[in-house]
This record gives structure tokens, C-alpha cells and sequence, in this order.
């Protein structure tokens, strides 16, 4: 056994652990995730656990299914919210196939392919992603409603209630994992949270991803409150966002970064912004990934509707938050926390790393507030839409050939696959505005 996994094995000894959870993530963002016993985790270590791939959404087929989880021992951490004797430790797995290649539809692993391309280039991607959600009062069987816990708002210090209780709950379990908390605060709409965490390396800090999701659902349930990524809950309230924000590195310096460059920024900083931009609709449905989410990428709720970029501008899709230096980057503002943040930071990855190649130029920035812009003055400044549905957002991902080239052709056909089948699930559906607008009507 090499050193990384004999010191999982020893912790597990020494901490008294008794189960290991085994987690991955499916094609559509969801964890999974299976226990072993310390009797098995030796075997479990050397990517021995085979379970069926075809029980998996958008995994393997029925008569292809076996497949291998391989733990990544750097992900090793114990869960503080189970109980501390005879505790609970998880470990982020990699999906392999039987004869012990990658398997290509594994969404860490697509976005694991992707860094390495960025790396011969001689680039690392940084990512920063900030986290928003909702916080609801459940009923009397523990299901989630829609009633809110607060009244409060942007930065609010609401009375001390279950929503502050429980953030601040997350917040301190997120540090015992590890994290660097760089911010947690109200959000705009009553009972909405955001908790941003450190930057860093974007295969960790997808992982991390998922791992906050899961805090964030554990401790909110403790607390007697349900937490939901879902990304507009609320008809009427601002919706919950994934911010990325992104910079690449070299040699431990930020490339975005230029003193002597137009607001700062290098040419390489435009590049990738001009890249982002290219394949914005191509990408939507991947950072965008349910019918929900257009119900958030709408005027006037600070979520971006339009393609174009500023300086500080919240209604555009690409922001340049003013910090420079080592802390230059470029703020993709439309994926949501639903979506896969592994396929999220390999097609954004992949996108930038098409505009450095290509050297491609953005047009110039949109400070104005683009709700406000009329149709025609936007037409003027040629400012287009991003796709307002997931219908459209998956038709323009099937004309951008970057999309199937960043996430492979398996992961790419059962996306599709997948999605078109909920939204024309959704389509066949008669929903209360309908009834509300035309029964009495016609
Ligand atoms: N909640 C807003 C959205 O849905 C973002 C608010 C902010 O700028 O942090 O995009
Ligand atoms: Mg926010
Ligand atoms: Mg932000």
C-alpha cells in the first residue's frame, strides 16, 4: 500500500472509525455514495469496489454495468456532524472500468482531463465559487415547505433564529473539514444564505463543492430547517447562484493580472474572458441544468439574462470584481448550485483555454444596467440573450462542438439524453399560471 493510503488506513485505526462512505457524483450533479467497514477498505483503497454503473443516472448500460470506485486518499475526511465514537470518515471516489482504465463518463474524472490539457499549456485554474441557498421551515413529517424562517435581507443580522443558528453551524463544520471561510451572510431574499469559501485548485475545490452541499443539507436538517440549491424557489425573490470565480496561474503568479494592461487586466485575462463568452449558450445547460433554472435568469433579480461583461455591473454575465493582483478574476455569474461543478469548471475551463489559443479579443464592457437597455439599444450594442429555457439551452449545446470535446461523447449523449426527456416532461405539464391566466378566459 503506498504511503497516502496507509495513513487513510492508520486514521481509520487510530480515530476509531467504523464506516468509510464512498462518494461520487452522477452526470447530473447528485451524490452517491456507498459505506465500508475498515474490514474492507484495504480492498476498497486498491479500487477493488465494484458496484453497478447501470443503476447509476447517465452511467453505464444494463449489459455493460460493472464498474470500479477508486478513492482519492487526499479527500479523506471525517463527517463531524455523525457521531464522533465509531465515526463516520467519506472519501471521494474516481469511477473506473473493470480493466482498470478511467472510465470516460466519471465527471471528476472529465474534469481532471481538462486541467491536464490547461496544465500543458502551462496554466493552473483557480476557482473560487460562492454559495447561495434557502433555508425553509419543514412540516410535521420533516418534509420541506416553502415557509421561510426570517424576514431579513442583503447583510441583515436578523434576530438570532434557526436560519442564523444554523449557518453559523455550517460554517463552523466546514471548518473542521478543512475550509477557509471567507464570508457568510444573508442574502438578498428572506431566508436565503450565502457562505464563500477559499479559492483554490478547481479539482478540490469541485470536491469541496459537493462537500458543502452536503454540510449544508445535514446541519439545516439538525437545526429542524430544510436547505434547498433549487435554483429559484421563490416566484418574485432572487434566486441562488454558483458564482466561479476564476484565474489562471503560472508559476504561482496570476496571469490576469497585467499593471500596465487595459483596466489591469492581461491579455491573457481577455483571452479567457472572450473564450467564456464564445461558448456562453453552449454551456448554459451544463452550469444551468434544469428547467428551474431559467426561472432565475431573469431582469431585475440580479441573475444575468444577457451576454456581456463589466467591471461591476450585477446585471451582465461576466463581472471583474475590483480586487487585482493576486486576486484578479473573472466572475462567470450563471451557473447555479445545482449543477455538476465538475462538468461546470471543465467546460468553463475548457472555453477560456480555446480563447488563449485562439486569442480571442471580448467586445468592449456593458456598464450600463442591461435590464433597463431596450430591445433595440441592445440590438445596437449587440448584446445577445443567453438561451431562456432549457430547450434552447440544450439546442445551443448541440451546435457548440467545444461542449462534447470538454465532457466526451458518453457524458455528453446521456446529458442530452437525460435533459430533453425532463423538459419534455415539464413541457406536457399544465402549470397554475395557465389555469390562473386563461380557464375563465377562453
Ligand atoms: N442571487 C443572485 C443570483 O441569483 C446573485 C446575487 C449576488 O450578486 O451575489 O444570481
Ligand atoms: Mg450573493
Ligand atoms: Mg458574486
Amino acid at each position: 500500500m503506498d504511503v497516502k493510503k496507509q495513513q487513510v488506513f492508520n486514521r481509520v485505526i487510530n480515530e476509531g472509525i467504523e464506516f468509510i462512505r464512498l462518494q461520487f457524483i452522477d452526470v447530473f450533479g447528485v451524490l452517491k455514495s456507498v459505506n465500508v467497514t475498515p474490514d474492507e477498505l484495504e480492498d476498497a483503497l486498491e479500487g477493488n469496489l465494484m458496484f453497478d454503473g447501470s443503476s447509476i443516472d447517465g452511467f453505464a448500460r444494463i449489459n455493460e454495468s460493472d464498474q470500479c470506485l477508486v478513492p482519492d486518499p487526499d479527500t479523506f475526511q471525517f463527517m463531524p456532524w455523525r457521531p464522533t465514537e465509531k465515526g463516520v470518515a467519506r472519501m471521494i471516489c474516481d469511477v473506473y472500468n473493470p480493466d482498470g482504465t478511467p472510465f470516460e463518463g466519471c465527471p471528476r474524472g472529465i474534469l481532471k482531463r481538462v486541467i491536464k490539457e490547461a496544465r500543458e499549456m502551462g496554466y493552473e485554474l483557480n476557482m473560487g465559487p460562492e454559495g447561495e441557498f434557502f433555508l425553509f421551515h419543514t412540516d410535521s413529517d420533516g418534509s420541506p415547505t416553502l415557509h421561510i424562517h426570517d424576514k431579513a435581507g442583503y447583510f441583515d443580522l436578523a434576530p438570532i433564529d434557526h436560519g442564523e443558528d444554523a449557518r453559523r453551524d455550517i460554517v463552523l463544520t466546514m471548518k473542521q473539514m478543512g475550509f477557509r471561510i471567507e464570508a457568510s451572510h444573508h442574502e438578498v431574499a428572506s431566508g436565503q444564505h450565502e457562505i464563500d469559501f477559499k479559492y483554490g485548485e478547481a479539482l478540490k475545490t469541485a470536491d469541496q463543492w459537493v462537500t458543502f452541499r452536503d454540510v449544508v443539507k445535514n446541519i439545516a436538517k439538525k437545526h429542524g430547517l430544510y436547505a434547498t440549491f433549487m435554483p429559484k424557489p421563490l416566484a418574485g425573490e432572487n434566486g441562488s447562484a454558483m458564482h466561479c470565480n476564476q484565474s489562471l496561474f503560472k508559476d504561482n503568479k496570476n496571469v490576469f493580472y497585467d499593471i500596465n494592461g487595459k483596466y489591469k487586466l492581461s491579455n491573457i485575462a481577455f483571452n479567457y474572458m472572450a473564450g467564456l463568452l464564445k461558448h456562453a449558450k453552449g454551456m448554459t445547460a451544463i452550469g444551468n441544468p434544469i428547467v428551474n433554472s431559467y426561472k432565475r435568469l431573469k431582469p431585475g433579480y440580479e441573475a444575468p439574462t444577457h451576454i456581456a461583461w463589466s467591471n461591476s455591473n450585477r446585471s451582465t454575465l461576466i463581472r471583474i470584481p475590483v480586487r487585482r493582483g493576486s486576486a484578479t478574476r473573472i466572475e462567470l455569474r450563471n451557473p447555479d448550485p445545482v449543477a455538476n461543478p465538475y462538468l461546470v469548471f471543465a467546460v468553463m475551463l475548457k472555453a477560456g483555454m480555446e480563447g488563449i489559443k485562439n486569442k480571442l479579443m471580448p467586445p468592449p464592457p456593458v456598464e450600463e444596467d442591461i435590464y433597463n437597455l431596450s430591445e433595440k439599444q441592445r440590438k445596437a450594442l449587440d448584446i445577445d440573450y443567453l438561451p431562456r429555457d432549457l430547450f434552447a439551452a440544450l439546442k445551443e449545446m448541440e451546435k457548440d462542438p467545444l461542449i462534447e470535446q470538454a465532457i466526451g461523447s458518453h457524458c455528453y449523449n446521456r446529458f442530452l439524453e437525460g435533459k430533453y426527456k425532463e423538459w419534455h416532461e415539464y413541457a406536457e405539464q399544465v402549470h397554475q399560471w395557465e389555469i390562473k391566466h386563461y380557464l375563465a378566459k377562453y
